[in-house]
């Protein structure tokens, strides 16, 4: 997921290498990710690698997919928008947590469920499809359960930005788009671009 409200304030990570971001419509993008079941050095270095791509691409959020590997693996970093702007909320065993002692999160095979019936509407971006922008309505308040880079698993209620960019990046994990989530009327006002994307 991309945000302009990002700083671009990152210093470069020892170590970690720019990866190419994948644009639609690439295949790759469909793919449903394979889960990632060893905790191998390349998993760990891939971690990076994406998370420095993120950060330098401006993104909250960075799926495998969008390097092109269709593997259950993503990485995200909410804290770097103003809560100002976009406030996040984290919950761990009903209590809330700081977060900065989770951001940044690498998060393994994510499986989401949703708290409320309700479903917000927010205009959100993508770095695989650029100046393409549009209202997607979900749950604004979602439980996760994933696994973590240090073998460890991780259960989270997410609310606010933390909440919608999960959901946006779990989405990249089974091949869906923000483009499969906007009604209609938005899809319509979108067509032209993405014609020319295909083109
Ligand atoms: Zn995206």
């Amino acid at each position: 997921m991309s945000s302009k409200e990002t700083d671009s304030g990152h210093t470069p990570t020892e170590g970690a290498r720019l990866l190419e971001v994948v644009q639609y419509p690439h295949p790759v993008l469909r793919a449903k990710g394979k889960p990632v079941t060893e905790i191998t050095p390349e998993i760990e270095q891939l971690a990076k690698d994406m998370l420095e791509t993120m950060y330098e691409n401006h993104g909250v959020g960075l799926a495998a997919q969008q390097i092109g590997l269709p593997l259950q693996l993503t990485v995200m970093d909410v804290s770097i928008v103003s809560p100002n702007e976009r406030p996040s909320q984290m919950w761990i065993d009903g209590k809330e947590v700081a977060l900065e002692d989770w951001m940044p999160m690498t998060l393994l095979n994510p499986e989401i469920e949703p708290l409320t019936k309700e479903r917000e509407a927010v205009a959100e971006a993508c770095l695989s499809l650029p100046d393409i922008s549009g209202e997607v309505a979900r749950p604004p308040k979602v439980k996760v359960k994933a696994d973590l880079l240090n073998g460890k698993k991780v259960e989270f209620t997410a609310n606010g930005l933390l909440a919608r960019c999960v959901q946006h990046e779990t989405d990249h994990l089974h091949g869906i788009l923000i483009i499969d989530r906007m009604n209609a009327a938005t899809k319509a006002s979108l067509a032209g671009r993405l014609k020319r994307m295909r083109h």
